[in-house]
């Protein structure tokens, strides 16, 4: 469960979101939908503790991020700027991070299967290209296993052999009962992969509905 409670966060004197206010449920895929610049990832940070709000909430199973316990296994996440060490192996970071977050190292095989790396868990990340370094970013945010899911922009630069894959995976989260936030500043994307949509633009909330009702008013 995500909640988002008239969240501000300014930049100097620039209000980059607004007095936001959205709820985020189990089940289906919601879609965070606004142009660049709008304040998606952003809020996103703030969920994620890394970035502290002015006013507001954003909270992830009623609670801020820092006040989670092992938060890795309430909630996963792929930011666009997701980085590993290029020195380190898929493998090595994996077990890294489980070891790190108080998750059972039988996980790291069962994500790295999940992710379609593990035939390549034991080569450098430097070698790998985008696709891969999605695939183990989403591996990442498996690992603990959370039952909250926030994707920013997952599908940018990806084949769309990753992409399709992509879609069918978030979709197939929020079938087995997770709660799946996903930006992106495409409709056409949305369409495609999201149930309902959270829309926003300069921060501020425009609309929250579901893509059926939205896309029967052609
Ligand atoms: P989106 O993810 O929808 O593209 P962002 O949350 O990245 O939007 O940005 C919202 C606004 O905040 C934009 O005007 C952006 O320029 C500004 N912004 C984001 N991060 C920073 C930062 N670290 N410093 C200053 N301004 C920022
Ligand atoms: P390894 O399993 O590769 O031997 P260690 O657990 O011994 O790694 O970690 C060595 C140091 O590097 C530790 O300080 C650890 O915090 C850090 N570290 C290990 N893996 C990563 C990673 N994937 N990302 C960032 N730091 C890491």
């Amino acid at each position: 469960m995500i909640e988002v409670r008239e969240l501000t966060k300014r930049y100097g004197s620039a209000t980059a979101v607004d007095r936001l206010s959205f709820e985020v449920g189990p089940g289906r895929v919601t879609g965070f939908l606004g142009p660049n610049g709008a304040g998606k990832s952003t809020t996103m940070r703030a969920l994620l503790g890394l970035c502290a709000p002015a006013s507001g909430a954003a909270l992830v199973d009623g609670r801020p991020y820092a006040s989670l316990r092992r938060p890795m296994t309430r909630v996963g996440a792929l930011l666009d700027a997701s980085a590993v060490h290029g020195g380190r192996t898929a493998l090595n970071h994996l077990r890294w991070l489980a070891r790190t977050n108080g998750i059972a190292q039988a996980r790291v095989p069962a994500v790295l299967e999940q992710v379609g790396l593990a035939g390549v868990a034991r080569r450098r990340v430097a070698g790998y290209s985008l696709g891969m370094r999605q695939r183990l970013g989403i591996a990442a945010a498996l690992l603990g296993d959370p039952g909250v899911l926030i994707f920013d922009e997952p599908v940018n630069g990806l084949d769309p052999d990753g992409i399709r894959w992509i879609r069918g995976l978030m979709r197939d989260l929020a079938a087995g009962g997770r709660t799946v936030l996903l930006s992106s500043h495409l409709m056409s994307e949305m369409e495609l992969t999201a149930d309902r949509l959270v829309i926003i633009g300069r921060g501020r909330l425009i609309a929250d509905t579901s893509v059926a009702e939205l896309t029967a008013r052609h």
